[in-house]
C-alpha cells in the first residue's frame, strides 16, 4: 500500500486549502515525537507554527510538548478547544495539538474550523483508553482527518508491535496522567483491560 509521506505534501500558503492530520497510537508509540518532527519541518520551511496542549497535561513541562525521548517544542497550555481559536494569531499556517484525548468533543469543530481557514492542523493523541475503548474525541478526529498515521510501540511482554496502553497501577478513571510509572505498552495478546502488575524486567527500559 502506498503511504503518503509528509515530503509529498505541498508547501502551505495562506491562501491554500487547509487540512487535518491525525497521529494516533498507544503510549510510548512516538506520537509526540512524530508531531514535533513535522512541526520542526514546517518551521524550516519558514511557516508560522502555533502549538497547543491541554492544561491538564503538565507531566514534563507546562510550556512545552515533550516526547518520552525528551524531544521538546514550545507550546501554549489551554483549558479548552475553544481557547485554541481565541489564541490563534494572524498569519498562523500550521497548528499542532498534542494529547488530543484530553480535550472535549469541541476539538472536532475547532479542527474543522482551523482547516477551513486554510490552516494545516496536526493532532496527536491516544486512540484508546486503559480499557482498550476508543478515546473521544480521537475517533471523531480520525474520521474527519485527511491524513492518518497510526504509531505503534513495542510490547514489553513479547516484543510484538503494541497497540495498547496497559495501566500498571490500581487507579480507576479514564484520565490518569502519567508515563512509565503508570503505563506500559502491550500488544493485543498481552493486554488486559484493567490495571495489571508491571512487567518486572522492563522497569528500567520502559521508555520511548
Ligand atoms: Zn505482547
Amino acid at each position: 500500500m502506498y503511504e503518503m509521506s509528509t515530503q509529498d505534501w505541498p508547501l502551505q500558503h495562506q491562501s491554500a486549502t487547509g487540512w487535518i492530520e491525525v497521529i494516533a497510537g498507544s503510549m510510548f508509540s512516538g506520537k509526540s515525537e512524530e508531531l514535533i518532527r513535522r512541526l520542526r519541518r514546517a518551521k524550516i520551511a519558514r511557516q508560522k507554527v502555533q502549538v497547543f496542549k491541554h492544561r491538564i497535561d503538565a507531566r514534563y513541562s507546562t510550556e512545552h510538548i515533550v516526547s518520552h525521548s525528551e524531544m521538546r517544542h514550545e507550546s501554549v497550555a489551554v483549558e479548552s478547544a475553544a481557547e485554541i481559536l481565541a489564541r490563534l494569531e494572524p498569519g498562523t499556517e500550521v497548528v499542532g495539538i498534542d494529547e488530543g484525548q484530553f480535550f472535549d468533543n469541541d476539538l472536532v469543530d475547532v479542527a474543522n474550523e482551523l482547516a477551513r481557514r486554510g490552516i494545516r492542523v496536526i493532532i496527536a493523541g491516544l486512540d484508546q483508553d486503559y480499557m482498550g475503548r476508543p478515546f473521544e474525541p480521537m475517533p471523531q478526529l480520525l474520521a474527519i482527518a485527511e491524513y492518518i498515521t497510526k504509531t505503534h510501540a513495542i510490547c514489553v511482554r513479547c516484543g510484538q508491535p503494541a497497540n495498547y496502553s496497559q495501566r500498571i497501577v490500581p487507579v480507576e478513571g479514564r484520565v490518569a496522567v502519567g508515563a512509565a510509572d503508570m503505563y506500559e505498552a502491550r500488544c493485543r495478546r498481552c493486554f488486559v483491560p484493567h490495571a495489571d502488575t508491571p512487567t518486572p524486567h522492563v522497569v528500567e527500559e520502559r521508555v520511548g
